[in-house]
């Protein structure tokens, strides 16, 4: 098991070993789409969006890492998410031909714009870039 890599415990019911999964990444992991209070509409299900939605935070309050699972966000799914964000203040990373970009409040890439200046990761997250 690893990073960007399809584990091998997955089969075409799901995960074979569900109930003796690991504890990291596999029982820490918290799907955003799933979420109790998630507001992503049922068309961002990770199997059907191809793209899995990983909760951060950025200084406190809820953000999105959209990582890749097979594909990337089409101009339409990106939209909402950016309608998204500009209503909610939410930001998010996402991924367009592997490169990782993110959207958000200007103070958002402020921020995003001194970690990569200071060489300092963008996010921590279990689900890894390509
Ligand atoms: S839950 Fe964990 S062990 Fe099971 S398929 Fe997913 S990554 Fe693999």
């Amino acid at each position: 098991m690893k990073p960007g890599v399809r584990c091998h415990f997955v089969r075409d019911g799901g995960c074979s070993i569900y109930e003796t999964r690991p504890d990291s990444p596999c029982r820490q992991f918290s799907c955003g789409w799933v979420d109790s209070d998630s507001p992503f509409p049922d068309s961002f299900k990770p199997t059907e969006l191809g793209v899995i939605i990983v909760k951060t935070t950025w200084r406190g309050h809820a953000a999105y890492r959209l990582a890749y699972g097979g594909r990337d966000l089409t101009a339409t799914e990106l939209e909402w998410m950016m309608n998204f964000s500009r209503q909610t203040g939410r930001p998010f990373f996402y991924e367009q031909a592997g490169e990782t970009l993110g959207y958000g409040p200007q103070a958002f890439i402020e921020d995003m714009q001194n970690k990569i200046l200071r060489g300092i990761p963008l996010f921590e997250s279990h689900a890894a870039s390509r």
